[in-house]
């Protein structure tokens, strides 16, 4: 079964602002196309330009400017993936260069991926064959702080406890 994913992050950023970012759900290649002008976003390098993204409980996938906060993505909702999404954008068509489930809002598993390529597959979306980069989060059981594990070391970061091998930065101290 999938796993969906409450906010975990900071409380301060879970407050859905009165005016927050705008952001696009995405269904086809001009979905991408129609967010990019509306929020004047410029393409980069190799004509590519990164946003946030949340996948929710409907299986939908939605963007917003790279600088949000994911919470605020997914107007505070649970959420099935969330991360950073980059498109590659051509005249002929959009496609999906990298994705990563970099969040430190809601910490999801790499296992997350189906819900990212179901979504991307219904839009009809070239994508890689999983995360471009992945990030493993964990919560310490000893201070409490989110971590990511960095070369497979599972140790806390901050008070150098062990971290468990099982997700768990749903849970409480
Ligand atoms: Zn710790």
């Amino acid at each position: 079964m999938q796993r969906s994913y409450w906010y975990v992050g900071s409380p301060d950023l879970a407050v859905v602002n009165e005016t927050p970012p705008a952001r696009a759900s995405i269904y086809s290649s001009e979905d991408v196309r129609r967010w990019l002008q509306e929020t004047g976003q410029s393409l980069g390098a190799g004509r590519e330009v990164t946003a946030t993204f949340v996948i929710d409980l409907d299986g939908r996938l939605w963007i917003a400017d790279r600088h949000s906060e994911h919470v605020q993505c997914a107007r505070g909702g649970r959420v099935l993936s969330a991360g950073e999404m980059t498109f590659r954008v051509e005249p002929g068509g959009v496609a999906v260069a990298a994705v990563s489930n970099q969040s430190t809002g809601y910490c999801p598993e790499p296992e997350s991926w189906p819900a990212v390529a179901a979504a991307l597959d219904a839009a009809g979306l070239d994508r890689p064959e999983g995360f471009t980069t992945e990030f493993v989060f964990r919560r310490c059981p000893g201070c409490g702080i989110r971590n990511v594990v960095k070369e497979g070391w599972y140790e806390c970061g901050a008070c150098g406890a062990p971290l468990p091998q099982a997700w768990n930065c749903a849970s409480e101290l």
